[in-house]
């Protein structure tokens, strides 16, 4: 739109004219430099230069003989349309396309020998343009939530990975400590699990982890945050007041993969810790204490639950 606005400057007499034409062009590239540094405060100021100016021009289109104004004003009107529908929420980008597109179809019309017609390509045009832009930022924003969900889930399970852990557990342990409660933090990991995969092959294995994550799932709470740390270990955090609590749901989940029919049939040690956790220094102190409960449950003879109450115990 600058370029073609600057292209024709030339053509009109009027200094004006000229005047109107030359800011609307540095107002277009002002809007275009904000949106490409994703500077709303930018594009807004802009967009307020570029709307200032098209009314002026929209007055110069109504009084002046014989310059197309009528036109480039509407095809201006057009990329303020396109602007608005690349930047500001779709509702507020349709508001301002129809409004764009009333005010860019009367100059149009006003100054057309053939005002039909012009009306109809006027339209046509804005009506695509602006549609294309919101469908592809509806586009780009679906596909860009989906890779942001892709990257914190662990793919065989389903479950949170490594990434959201580091991501949400800080959020959870200030919740805990706000509602004066403690992190609570369950490590679980499958007991012989190298025997399933040696045994029954690495599919049947992947199905046990899978099983095994779905039952970790359906033992706690709405609002706990399941991760897979790897491996055949899993890792939930969990909001508590007290120990007893966390030895509850540890038992649940032990008891619950004990009775379970995963082909072949395994069993979890559990390991338990709990603290108030806030920084990551203090979550990484949580999961190793957390870790240790479960190596000594592991020594204890497996399928068990061990259960510390603090995360420097
Ligand atoms: P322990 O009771 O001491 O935990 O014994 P274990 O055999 O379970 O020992 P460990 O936890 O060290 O074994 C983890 C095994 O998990 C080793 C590895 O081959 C297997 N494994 C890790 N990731 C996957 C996976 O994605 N799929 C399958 N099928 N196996 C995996
Ligand atoms: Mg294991």
């Amino acid at each position: 739109i600058a370029l073609s606005l600057v292209s024709i400057v030339g053509t009109f007499p009027g200094l004006a004219v000229r005047l109107v034409l030359v800011a609307t062009a540095i107002g277009c590239v002002v809007v275009f430099v904000s949106v490409q540094r994703n500077s709303a405060a930018g594009s807004r100021l802009g967009l307020l230069l570029l709307s200032s100016l098209m009314g002026v021009a929209a007055l110069i289109a109504a009084t002046i003989q014989p310059a197309p104004l009528g036109t480039i004003t509407g095809f201006v009107f057009l990329g303020f349309a396109v602007c608005i529908a690349a930047t500001e929420p779709v509702r507020t980008a349709i508001i301002f396309a129809g409004l764009a597109l009333a005010l860019g179809l009367t100059a149009i019309t006003f100054r057309s020998m053939v005002a039909g017609a012009a009306a109809t390509v006027f339209t046509v045009i804005t009506v695509l343009a602006v549609y294309v832009v919101i469908r592809f930022r509806m586009i780009v924003s679906d596909a860009r939530d989906r890779a942001v969900a892709d990257a914190l889930t662990d793919p065989l399970t389903g479950l949170g990975n490594r990434r959201r852990m580091d991501l949400a557990v800080t959020m959870l342990g200030q919740i805990a400590e706000r509602s004066g409660q403690s992190l609570g933090c369950l490590t679980i990991d499958i007991d012989h699990f190298k025997r399933v995969n040696d045994e029954s092959g690495h599919d049947a294995g992947d199905e046990v982890l899978r099983a095994t994550a779905d039952t970790i799932a359906d033992n706690v709470r709405r609002g706990d945050l399941v991760v897979r740390l790897g491996g055949d270990e899993f890792a939930v955090f969990t909001i508590v007041s007290n120990r007893e609590t966390l030895e509850v749901m540890g038992e649940r989940i032990r008891a619950a993969m004990e009775t379970s029919t995963t082909h072949p049939m395994v069993t979890v040690s559990v390991g338990g810790a709990m603290t108030v956790a806030v920084t990551d220094e203090e979550v990484k102190a949580l999961l190793s204490a957390s870790d240790r409960a479960l190596y000594e449950a592991k020594q204890s003879g497996r399928n068990a639950l061990n259960v510390i109450s603090a995360a420097s115990a």
